[in-house]
């Protein structure tokens, strides 16, 4: 008889090790708490905006140079559906104006200064500061350490808070003065271990990416992501099973039984794809030290507020991806979205959709406003910023601790974890965001991986 597979948590971790483990002939059963799999991945139609389409909820791409998640379409089918963005560019709110992010850059740390200084973002005492840091050699760096840590004295704090907080501190609703570079932000510790001036590694990896490139960096799916949620779903068929939560693990022979509120799920091996702090719940009976970092990690919360209004009703005229908001402005969002303009796949011709975030593990303001006070005021702040007028049809997605905060050392406590459970739980296998990155790319990865483990 085949193995006999359990994977706990029906997100797309939990769904691509199923989908993996079923591939090489194992018997694979997916039990997910809600009533619907998908976790963090959700498309739908949004209430009374007349839009021929569903629009994502969360995740609305993904990066395609990390190639999993194509693969991955490809092979449910759906690769003839894959999008790119239309490239356009992307701003920053500073001193009351949308201001094109400089060029070149990588992962928001540009190294030209000319072009730090004409975007207009930053003061020229912050341009100067900048000029001063970014050709100063420095020694490679050796281990992890936070991004604030590495890049404040190589690009001035200044240029690190207005342009790089906002895009690496704000897709994780986190804070890049905390976040590990290893584990949040690995292109930048490439360039900081080669040590030398910042310039020069950062230039040399864009050299390396424009002579390799072969495609686009990101892509999306027409129709939304959840299509790879119902396409996986379509694949497992009955082996998923949604409503019922997992409350427990117990040696089971040389295997598990996998305890749920409808009964138990012997298994050979188990793939944990839950949150950190249920996984660590499971396994602290058996791994009480393992357990103890998992349920330390920190999640962020978000909320994913979409606007809909005709594109007459928005004075600015959209010419790009969206624009970032550095938390020096005050503000409640931290990203504003246009998806219209951004995705060929959600321009209808007629509406504009503006896909706004808010939340940092270290902003709830968010948490303290009723559904109506959010959105007035995202709204009063797209008056301010792209001068929106008119009524817009909303929709509001809260993601509440949905990103894991990976903070210095974790990758290293992501290889201790491993080993303790293989020792102490053999046939137990960890998986998902809160492990080895939380992207989809990422999540796909390590979910096969657990599934063929
Ligand atoms: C607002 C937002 C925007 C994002 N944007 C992007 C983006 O543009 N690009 C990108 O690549 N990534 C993006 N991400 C990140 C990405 O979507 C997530 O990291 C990823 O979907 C996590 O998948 P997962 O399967 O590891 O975890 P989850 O999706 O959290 O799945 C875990 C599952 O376990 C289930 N579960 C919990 N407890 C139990 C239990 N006791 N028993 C059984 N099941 C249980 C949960 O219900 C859930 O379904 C975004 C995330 C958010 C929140």
């Amino acid at each position: 008889m085949s193995d006999r597979v359990v994977v706990v948590g029906g997100g797309i971790s939990g769904l691509a090790a199923a989908y993996e483990a079923d591939r090489l002939g194992r018997n694979a059963v997916v039990l997910e708490a809600t009533d619907r799999v998908g976790g963090k991945i959700d498309s739908g139609f949004i209430d009374g905006a007349d839009l021929p389409f569903p629009v994502d909820m969360a995740a609305d791409g993904f990066l395609a140079r990390q190639p999993e998640v194509v693969e991955l379409c490809n092979e449910l089918g759906l690769g003839d559906d894959l999008v790119s963005p239309t490239g356009a560019r992307a701003f920053i709110w500073a001193n009351g104006a949308l201001r094109a992010i400089p060029s070149p850059s990588v992962l928001g740390v540009p190294f030209d200064v000319d072009a730090v200084a004409a975007s207009g973002i930053v003061s020229a005492a912050g341009v100067a500061d900048f000029a001063d840091r970014i050709d100063t050699a420095a020694a490679p760096l050796a281990g992890d350490a936070s991004v604030g840590e590495v890049l404040r004295p190589r690009v001035g704090n200044e240029v690190f808070e207005r342009l790089i907080d906002p895009l690496l501190g704000g897709i994780n609703a986190g804070n890049a003065d905390g976040l590990s570079i290893d584990a949040g932000a690995a292109q930048l510790a490439e360039a900081a271990q080669a040590g030398g001036s910042l310039r020069d590694a950062l230039q040399a990896q864009v050299n390396r990416a424009q002579a390799a490139a072969s495609g686009p960096v990101f892509n999306g799916l027409e129709g939304g992501n959840r299509r790879i949620i119902d396409a996986l779903g379509t694949k497992l068929g009955e082996q998923v099973r949604t409503g019922e939560a997992v409350l427990g693990l117990e040696r089971n022979g040389t295997g598990w039984l996998v305890r749920t509120e409808r009964g138990t799920h012997p298994a050979d091996r188990v793939v944990l794809a839950t949150p950190a702090w249920i996984t660590a719940g499971l396994i602290s009976p058996l791994a009480p030290d393992a357990a103890v970092p998992l349920a330390n990690l920190a999640y962020g919360d978000a909320v994913l507020v979409t606007f809909v209004i005709d594109k007459a009703q928005i004075d600015h005229p959209l010419d790009g991806a969206g624009f970032l908001v550095p938390r020096t402005e005050g503000l409640l969002m931290t990203a504003c979205s246009w998806a219209s303009s951004k995705w060929n796949h959600y321009d209808d011709g007629r509406h504009a959709i503006l896909r706004v975030s808010a939340g940092r593990t270290d902003d709830g303001r968010w948490l303290d406003l009723n559904p109506d006070n959010l959105v007035a005021q995202l709204r009063d702040e797209l008056v301010e910023t792209v001068g929106l007028r008119g009524e817009p049809t909303v929709r509001i997605t809260p993601w509440r601790q949905s990103l894991p905060q990976y903070r210095p050392g974790h990758l290293d406590r992501c290889d201790a974890l491993d080993a303790a459970v293989a020792a102490t739980m053999p046939g137990v296998v960890l998986t998902g965001a809160q492990m080895r990155g939380l992207g989809l790319p990422a999540c796909v990865r390590q979910g096969r991986a657990a599934g063929a483990a």
